[in-house]
């Protein structure tokens, strides 16, 4: 990629927000053994940011040393709480759009979970794109409204059917966003009446939050409500709707086809001042974070407290990367099934399931997503834990 000018919106003056890593290069990549986990390479982040659209990106980001095949696995849909988030969407969708007897199509539809969930909710027929599709891996078969395939990106007969079109959780792995904009505004061609609904972590809550964990090698980049509206206007699509969602953690973005409307003045400079502002505190807050977990978890170590990490996704990932020295989580816990038996990159921390944590309990759960600590909580005490649980972030 060029590394000189802002992958949104070209302009040349960047300013390099910090240095961060070295961090596994995938996070969702679960390992069948331990020795494959620790041998992960490492990369750095080099994140930039762009004052002119308010983009952050990793400038040194090199897609070709990443992969998403089969063993790449990000579902949350074993979540309560992200199940209800996603029925919730799914119904808004449902009701906007009509979308009962009608076609969604899903670019980077994963294992097709929400695919699965809007047809079935909806009564539309959905066709799902994705490389890393394992089919029925874990027994559990797609409902027949449903069909995914292996292949990247829809082909022009699929297009041509669609009604909605959604990609959720893509554009932030990719070095030229630009272009999936572009394929999906081509294949949508002059049917102005197709939706497309887009779906992006939230960059402001990162910076506000101070979700250091979220930072990982996999996403290129980093959305503001100001760079993914820039994106996708810039591409031809006229953005209806543009919210933070999931507690704010994710921006999600609904569009259409536009006829080469003039880009109107960016309306957000509130956004592009609070972003500046928090890119300009991050460094230090960071390393502040940094250190807080750091010392405690040594200080747990030492006093021969058990921990346990919940949630073996992104967050859990970096966080015991980042705090290895100081930690030896005897195990990362997740409801996925597809994750349990499975290892951590880098540190090779096995990943259990809740049960599994039943015969030696911890004495303490750091909970890597705030927004789930009340459902740990009830599992942990459903299972007698009497652990102290605690929240990342
Ligand atoms: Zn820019």
């Amino acid at each position: 990629m060029d590394e000189s000018s802002c992958i949104v919106c070209d302009a040349a003056q960047l300013r390099l927000v910090l240095e961060f890593g070295p961090v596994p290069l995938h996070c969702n990549l679960l390992l069948a053994t331990a020795d494959a986990a620790r041998a992960v390479p490492s990369g750095t982040i080099q994140l930039a940011f762009c004052p002119d659209c308010g983009h952050l990106f990793n400038r040194s980001f090199d897609p070709a040393r990443l992969s998403y095949d089969a063993d790449y696995e990000t579902s949350q849909h074993f979540s309560p709480r992200f199940r209800r988030y996603a029925e919730e969407l799914a119904d808004r969708l449902i009701a906007r759009y009509g979308l009962r007897g009608k076609t969604a199509v899903e670019i980077g539809c994963g294992q097709g979970d929400f695919l699965a969930l809007l047809c079935e909710r909806g009564g539309c027929q959905g066709l799902g794109f994705d490389q890393s599709y394992a089919a029925a891996a874990d027994g559990q078969s797609l409902p027949e409204a449903v069909s995914v395939s292996r292949e990247a990106a829809p082909p022009q007969a699929v297009y041509d059917r669609a009604d909605l079109v959604i990609c959720r959780h893509v554009l932030e792995h990719l070095a030229e966003p630009h272009e999936l904009v572009a394929a999906v505004r081509r294949g949508i061609g002059d049917r102005p009446e197709t939706v497309v609904y887009f779906e992006v972590p939230n960059a402001l809550f990162t910076l506000r939050e101070l979700g250091i964990w979220d930072l990982i090698y996999e996403h290129c980049s980093y959305f503001t409500a100001a760079s993914l509206s820039r994106l996708l206007e810039d591409g031809g699509l006229s953005v209806a709707s543009l919210v933070e969602a999931f507690g704010g953690q994710f921006l999600a973005a609904e569009a259409s086809p536009t006829a080469c409307r003039p880009r109107l003045a960016d309306p957000r400079t509130d956004v592009l001042a609070e972003t500046a502002a928090l890119v300009g505190a991050f460094p230090a807050r960071l390393q502040a974070t940094l250190k807080r977990w750091r010392t405690l978890c040594a200080d747990l170590t030492e006093a021969g407290q058990r921990v346990a990490v919940w949630g073996a996704g992104s967050k859990g990932v970096t966080f015991v990367n980042l705090v290895a020295q100081e930690i030896r989580p005897y195990g990362i816990v997740d409801l996925n099934p597809r994750k349990q038996g499975r290892f951590v990159p880098g540190t090779a921390s096995p990943v259990l399931a809740p049960a599994a944590l039943r015969s030696e309990p911890p004495d303490v759960i750091i909970v890597m997503n705030p927004i789930y600590e009340t459902e740990v909580r009830r599992e942990s005490d459903r299972l007698g834990l009497g652990a102290q649980v605690m929240s990342v972030g």
